[in-house]
């Protein structure tokens, strides 16, 4: 934008040059623009990094009321209409950088503006009409061509950010969804994080008796039942081969049931293969918005990981809860 206000202070020091461009009695608004437009430009390399969507929308409008008044201010007003092409850069810098409403609002700005100028120019309502039109169907249809765009765009990056985070099997979240989900969530309540690691027993003969393909389904079916079963709030995945991960940030009572009850209803998911699962639980108090940290999910992880293979080890189907769970 910066860039913008120094090409528009260019062409005002330009025209102000040519003695049979600006009117007499309107060199003071000339005089305006140039300092106005230096004055912008100088701001918005300096500080406009910093800058909300409000305040360079507000800079916006008063780039696009300088363009209104280099034309007014012009001996030859109807030659001079050629000067609302400059109204194009900061139209589609709105469009493309701002969020909702401002382009919208810019985008009724500079017609309301270019009817104001064609009415001062026009000598009747049908030359002002097509005065106005044509300026205003350039500017809006070009802005409603970026914005269509920038739509596409941002859903095709919606999307592509799901896809990163989900397992495409299951349909679970993958290992780098339970990150980026768990730092997005409001911190909980419950001042507690426990992890449980999820596996399937004995996958391999599953998956040599009934074949791959089932082995395939056994997962989409423990994946599904995950989570239809977890609540809102925690956090289901798959962290790779037959290996699942729930997070959450329920009372240690509350995630040890949970683990329970995922065990026994796992069953049932796998009933037509019969398979089991063996769950391992550690967990921690996280009390606060950065008690939260990588290390402490990876290191939950780990933990947790050791009770799973206690719990393998035991005989499987079964829960470990690390030792000194739920203590004060
Ligand atoms: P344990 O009870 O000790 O966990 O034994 P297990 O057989 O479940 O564990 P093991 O690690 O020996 O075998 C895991 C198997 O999971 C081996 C691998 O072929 C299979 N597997 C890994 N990913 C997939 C997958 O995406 N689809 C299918 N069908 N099988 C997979
Ligand atoms: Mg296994
Ligand atoms: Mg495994």
């Amino acid at each position: 934008m910066a860039g913008i206000a120094l090409a528009g202070t260019v062409l005002a020091i330009l025209a102000t040059l040519d003695p049979t461009t600006v009117r007499p009695e309107w060199s003071a608004a000339f005089l305006i623009v140039i300092v106005g437009s230096a004055a912008i430009a100088v701001a918005g390399w300096r500080w406009g990094v910093g800058w909300s969507d409000r305040m360079i929308a507000t800079t916006v409008a008063a780039l696009d009321l300088m363009v209104l008044a280099s034309i007014l201010a012009n001996q030859d007003r109807s030659a001079a209409l050629l000067n609302l092409i400059l109204l194009l850069p900061p139209t589609l810098y709105v469009a493309v950088l701002l969020r909702p409403p401002f382009p919208r609002c810019q985008e009724i700005g500079v017609v309301a503006g270019c009817a104001v100028v064609a009415a001062l120019i026009a000598a009747d309502p049908v030359q002002w009409i097509s005065l106005m039109l044509l300026p205003a169907v350039a500017l809006v249809g070009a802005a409603e061509t970026v914005l269509a765009q920038r739509r596409h765009l941002e859903s095709m990056v919606d999307s592509l950010e799901l896809m990163s985070m989900t397992d495409a099997l299951t349909g679970v979240l993958n290992r780098r969804g339970i990150t980026v989900q768990l730092f997005a969530a409001p911190p909980a309540p419950s001042g507690h994080l426990s992890v449980l690691m999820i596996d399937i027993d004995r996958f391999k003969e599953i998956n040599d008796r009934y074949g791959h393909v089932a082995g395939d389904e056994v997962l989409s079916a423990v994946g599904a039942g995950l989570l239809a079963e977890i609540r809102s709030g925690d956090l289901a995945a798959r962290l790779g081969g037959e290996e699942f991960a729930v997070v959450t940030r329920s009372s240690p009572a509350d995630a040890a049931a949970m683990a329970d009850r995922l065990r026994r209803r796992a069953v049932d998911w796998m009933a037509p293969w019969s398979g089991t699962v063996s769950v391992g639980c550690a967990g921690a108090r996280a009390a606060g918005p950065d008690a939260v940290t990588v290390e402490l999910l990876s290191d939950l992880m780990e933990r947790a990981d050791r009770c799973l293979y206690r719990a393998k080890r035991e005989g499987r189907n079964r829960v470990v809860l690390e030792d000194g769970w739920a203590a004060p």
